[in-house]
């Protein structure tokens, strides 16, 4: 009764190429055979699966569509289609990779020296070396751009003062992409730091009801000193900063998409089996409305994400896109998965049966780069005209 016939009903795989679906069945295979039969234990002890992560660096799973320097050749869409696999699997495996290849990797090709990309590049693709982003602050979140860490330029170095909080890989990484305040100009540039640097301590935050098994830090930087080869030549105001994180804005949209497929699957398949007065779940009409409108939003999910990879490719991503993606998916998928929790009853809240990690997941990415507040802000000020951030 009632077996799955998966998601695809607008045959979005009709629409990609031989190299998008070869990307899609490698990252899907990787999660149901590597990543779904151990992942509950990692997230309840928090642990952070590095096998797991170095295997998508052998896989050739990393790299974000960047051009060269040792990383796999992917379409924007082939791309999404790996975010969303990672997150169907794990919410901190699809974060891992966001920091590593989007907001790491992405800062050093789109801004970083030539020297600086041959230097990091290929290791951070193989997952040879990890990646850090640091941009927010504990009293600037939504706001950062009004960071308060500062760079003061000492001849051919920089010194770093300031604190950065909620750094994923943070107390892991072997460089950080990290932003400061020059003192002199008041613009906001970019520096690889070394976490191994006099100054630099990164403390983990433990206690985090979501992303167990991706850690994120408080880093300090007392004096930290940074050498101007180590600063990114392209980084010159914060709306370079901003067009990283509109690029991964993208990787969020298909990322919600991963969870609420998986939402969907779990509660399709549970329903078709589980029982109750004499009936497969299925069989009530109740329970069949809420599975359709569970797909209904995964398919309309999907269509934004297939546009959003194509017009990305034409170079036709705009802030006002990535935002509508961003603010879209994570609220539908947030939606969907509350659905799917609740279907599965009381064992919905069991990690055995993966929704609630899923729920508890989707928390996060509803939250980071960019509340989906924030995103219909940025909507909201193309659309009217008017900016109501202050
Ligand atoms: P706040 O900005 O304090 O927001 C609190 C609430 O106020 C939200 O609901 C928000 O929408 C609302 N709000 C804020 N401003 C307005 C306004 N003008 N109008 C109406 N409502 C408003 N940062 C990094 O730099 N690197 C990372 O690797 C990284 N990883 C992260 C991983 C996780 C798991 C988390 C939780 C965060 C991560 N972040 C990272 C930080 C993340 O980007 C911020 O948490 C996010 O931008 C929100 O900032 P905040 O937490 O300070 O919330």
């Amino acid at each position: 009764l009632g077996r799955s016939r998966g998601t695809d009903f607008f045959r979005i795989a009709d629409q990609l190429t031989d190299e998008e679906l070869g990307y899609w069945n490698t990252a899907r295979r990787f999660v149901d055979d590597e990543v779904l039969p151990v992942i509950a234990d990692y997230w309840e002890r928090a642990g952070f699966p590095r096998d797991l992560v170095r295997r998508l660096g052998e896989l050739g799973l990393v790299g974000d569509g960047i051009e060269g320097y040792g990383c796999p050749s992917m379409s924007p869409i082939a791309t999404g289609l790996v975010h969303m696999e990672l997150n169907r699997g794990d919410g901190s495996l699809g974060t891992f990779l966001g920091v590593q290849a989007g907001l790491a990797m992405q800062s050093i090709a789109m801004l970083g020296s030539e020297e600086q990309k041959q230097r990091w590049l290929p290791a951070l693709a193989k997952v040879e070396a990890f990646g850090a982003f640091a941009l927010t602050e504990p009293t600037h979140g939504s706001d950062s751009v009004s960071l308060e860490t500062t760079a003061r330029r000492e001849g051919d170095e920089w010194v770093i003062d300031g604190v950065k909080k909620w750094i994923g890989n943070g107390s892991i990484a072997d460089v950080v992409v990290l932003w400061a305040r020059d003192d002199e100009d008041k613009k906001v540039k970019g520096f690889l730091v070394d976490p191994a640097s006099e100054g630099f301590t990164a403390e983990r935050i433990d206690g985090k009801g979501s992303l167990r098994s991706v850690w994120q830090a408080q880093l300090t930087l007392s004096g930290v000193r940074v050498a101007e080869t180590d600063r990114l030549p392209g980084a010159n105001s914060f709306a370079d900063t901003a067009r990283v994180l509109a690029g991964t804005r993208n990787a969020v949209a298909w990322g919600a998409l991963g969870h609420a497929t998986a939402a969907y699957d779990i509660a399709m398949d549970y329903c078709s089996t589980r029982e109750q007065f004499g009936k497969p779940l299925v069989s009530f009409q109740i329970v069949q409305e809420r599975l359709v409108k569970m797909l209904a939003e995964v398919c309309s999910m999907q269509l934004y994400c297939l546009r959003l990879g194509r017009l990305i490719e034409e170079g036709a991503l705009t802030d006002t896109i990535a935002a509508l993606a961003k603010m879209n998916n994570t609220r539908r998928a947030r939606e969907v998965i509350a659905e799917g929790r609740d279907l599965l009853g009381g064992n919905g809240i069991l990690l055995d049966f993966h929704v609630m990690r899923h729920m508890a997941d989707m928390e996060a990415l509803h939250t980071y780069e960019g509340t989906e507040t924030i995103q219909t802000l940025i909507v909201g000020r193309d659309i009217t005209g008017v900016g109501a951030f202050v």
